[in-house]
């Protein structure tokens, strides 16, 4: 079954009739085709054997792809009080499967959420915090994470940065930490006019497989490092790390201290946290 003949309302009637007006403080870009949100939905599959944990469902679009799709359990975090009663129609359509909590996707504890099975995340992000989550669920403590895939849409300049190589303009402290900690691609893009309101620019749905053996390195040295490099990205390091030990750190890293910190794949930021 798919989400567009699930027999619930059209989602324009749903937000017509909860007075879910989009809020820009929210983030809130509404996807109201729900062929689109099946999609994206499908891309996260299998979906039975997990918890899917969904961010910011608004009036339910995505949420009731995911169900169509056959989760077994969605989670569904959302901010905005009035959307909850829009999302209580559809727990009521499928029961037992959509659990909705109103809480900050920022301070929720994922173990919580996940009843000793494994998590996939799926989410229209609000962008205010989409980077902050991301970022959240990569620097997880233990690893691999309590999630086995990340589903999610950002602006699609945030999604270059994620799955940004060496070499390339986009490649940064995302894109190290990404390239660290998982396997990342951008599966595809989705218009502006996709969206209700529509944003300014063109969004991308990204998908994050944990590493299952990452190389062992300090986090925050890790941080310290590329925030140092990239902080000056067009200098040597031996000027950008200069802070941190300069050349001496470099050379003992085996490093090229002329080089810059676009050139280093990730494996050699993590000699030199490694080093430092
Ligand atoms: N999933 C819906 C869709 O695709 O149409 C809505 C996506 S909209 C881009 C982002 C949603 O996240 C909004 O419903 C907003 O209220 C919610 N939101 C914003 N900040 C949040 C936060 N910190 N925690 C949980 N939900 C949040």
């Amino acid at each position: 079954m798919s989400a567009a003949s699930d027999g619930l309302p059209p989602l324009r009637e749903v937000i017509d009739r909860h007075g879910l007006a989009p809020k820009k403080s929210l983030g809130q870009n509404f996807l109201l085709d729900l062929n689109l949100t099946g999609r994206i939905a499908r891309q996260a599959l299998p979906l039975d054997a997990c918890t899917v944990v969904e961010v910011g469902p608004g009036p339910g679009g995505l949420t009731r792809a995911l169900l169509a799709e056959g989760a077994r359990k969605v989670v569904a975090i959302e901010k905005d009080e009035r959307c909850l009663a829009a999302l209580e129609e559809i727990a009521a359509h499928y029961p037992g499967r959509l659990d909705i909590q109103k809480a900050d996707a920022l301070s929720v504890d994922l173990a919580a959420l996940a009843e000793g099975k494994p998590i996939k995340i799926v989410a229209n992000l609000p962008y205010n915090v989409g980077t902050q989550l991301l970022l959240n669920w990569l620097t997880s403590e233990t690893w691999p994470p309590l999630w086995e895939s990340l589903t999610l849409m950002f602006q699609k300049e945030v999604a270059q940065r994620i799955v940004a190589a060496p070499g390339s303009d986009h490649y940064g402290r995302l894109g190290v930490l990404a390239g660290w900690r998982a396997r990342s691609q951008i599966l595809f893009d989705v218009s502006p006019s996709a969206f209700t309101p529509p944003p300014k620019v063109t969004s991308s749905i990204v998908q994050l497989r944990p590493n299952p053996e990452p190389e062992p390195a300090d986090l925050k040295a890790l941080e310290r490092v590329t925030a140092a490099a990239f902080g000056q990205r067009r200098k040597m390091l031996r000027q950008s790390l200069k802070s941190l030990g300069g050349e001496a750190l470099l050379t003992k890293a085996g490093i090229e201290p002329t080089r810059r910190a676009e050139t280093l794949s990730v494996g050699e930021f993590v000699r030199i946290a490694n080093t430092l």
